[in-house]
């Protein structure tokens, strides 16, 4: 079905043919013409399936017929569990907000950097994307309200759960009207986030999306048997002798991340460091440079990946395997996007095989295993 089908007026199809999207993904199929209807939504998907232009549009359309909202009365609340699901949220509103017949001003707020700011911006905005403590910090600044929110949206709402904002997310639901259209997407439907759903959904559209199951045949990959001391030479010796240019190394621990960083860079492979003991400041800023091709190299542990959105990335590397095998396929999962090929390399010591077997079980695909014991990494 083409997008031209799902009920969007001219001035979103022009947007959408101009970003590239030729057609809508299953999720979009599903969830726009259901929240242009006003129904409330439950969307099982994860980052990569396309759920974000998937509400962004309708909730852009409805605001066409909307009154102008009242100064720092929000209409629209977007709660996202990180500082980058927030800003990648946020571009989206931006990006689909062009060449309006009616503007709307959509603004992204989170923690980690200075409110004033951000307060100063809020003048005018109908649509914001929030992280839960930011937000309850902006309300007890009085610096905008929540009563006339008619639309909520909680994205990655495993995650906000997972993270701990479980009491922040009560504060701001008891804060919101009781008439309101509510919209629920997350990886996982787990019993927190079930308790959630049935709390703040009304006879939602049901709508599940497992992009992974099909997704994983796209991804090429292979494994190298290899011992732990061998595996950083062996990183260095992938990325210079197949001039890898955009690689994601997923490590378990912080410690870990920072560890094969400053190997990389001792050895004159630019890289950085992705994980929650660094500053806000510092992750969107190895995001950026990571997207923008600055740096090579992207080491990362599984919390502060999630929600990164990369979308051609050709090159993850498990460095170490995660402990279960949704991670697995969940780091695997950010390369071979939207119908491109990726490549996916797991390092295996001899301890790890069993537990590989396991995830390739789970997974479904079985993986080449190359044997690098006889590998001269010397030098690297
Ligand atoms: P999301 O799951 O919302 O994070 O989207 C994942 C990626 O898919 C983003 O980079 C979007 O720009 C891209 N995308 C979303 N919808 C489409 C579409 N219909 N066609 C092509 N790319 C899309």
């Amino acid at each position: 079905m083409p997008f031209s089908k799902l009920g969007l007026s001219a001035p979103f199809l022009a947007t959408i043919e101009k970003s590239g999207y030729a057609a809508p993904y299953p999720i979009q199929t599903a969830a726009i013409p259901a929240i242009l209807a006003g129904k409330d939504v439950l969307g099982i998907a994860q980052t990569g399936s396309g759920k974000t232009a998937g509400f962004v549009l309708p909730i852009l359309q409805q605001f066409q017929q909307k009154p102008a909202a009242r100064n720092r009365h929000i209409k629209a609340l977007v709660l996202v569990p990180t500082r980058e699901l927030a800003v990648q949220v946020g571009s989206v509103f931006q990006l689909f907000s062009e060449n309006l017949p009616r503007p709307v001003k959509s603004l992204a707020v989170f923690g980690g950097v200075s409110i004033n700011p951000q307060m100063m911006k809020l003048q005018g905005v109908e649509i914001l994307i929030a992280t839960p403590g930011r937000l309850l910090d902006l309300m007890a600044h009085n610096a905008l309200y929540l009563s006339d929110v008619d639309v909520l949206v909680l994205d990655e709402a495993d995650k906000m759960l997972n993270l701990g904002f479980q009491e922040e997310m009560h504060r701001i639901f008891a804060a919101l009207p009781a008439l309101r259209q509510n919209l629920l997407f997350s990886a996982t439907l787990g019993k927190d986030v079930h308790t959630i759903t049935e709390m703040l959904l009304r006879q939602p559209v049901r709508i599940e999306i497992t992009p992974e199951a099909e997704h994983v045949e796209l991804i090429k990959q292979v494994a190298y048997r290899v011992t732990d001391e061998r595996k950083g030479p062996l990183l260095r010796y992938l990325i210079k002798e197949q001039n890898l240019q955009q690689v994601l190394v997923f490590t378990s621990s912080v410690y870990k991340a920072d560890g094969v960083v400053h190997k990389l860079k001792t050895n004159g492979v630019v890289a950085l460091a992705l994980h929650s003991q660094k500053s806000q400041g510092a992750r969107t800023d190895a995001l950026r440079y990571f997207k923008s091709g600055e740096i090579n190299v992207l080491v990362a542990t599984d919390l502060a990946s999630r929600g990164i959105d990369i979308p051609t990335l050709p090159v993850v590397i498990n460095y170490e395997l995660p402990r279960s095998p949704k991670d697995f396929i969940h780091r695997i999962g950010r390369t071979g996007r939207a119908g491109a090929t990726g490549l996916a390399i797991s390092f295996v010591t001899p301890q790890d095989e069993e537990h590989f077997r396991v995830i390739q079980k789970k997974m479904g695909q079985w993986v080449d295993m190359v044997e690098t014991e006889g590998w001269n990494l010397r030098g690297y």
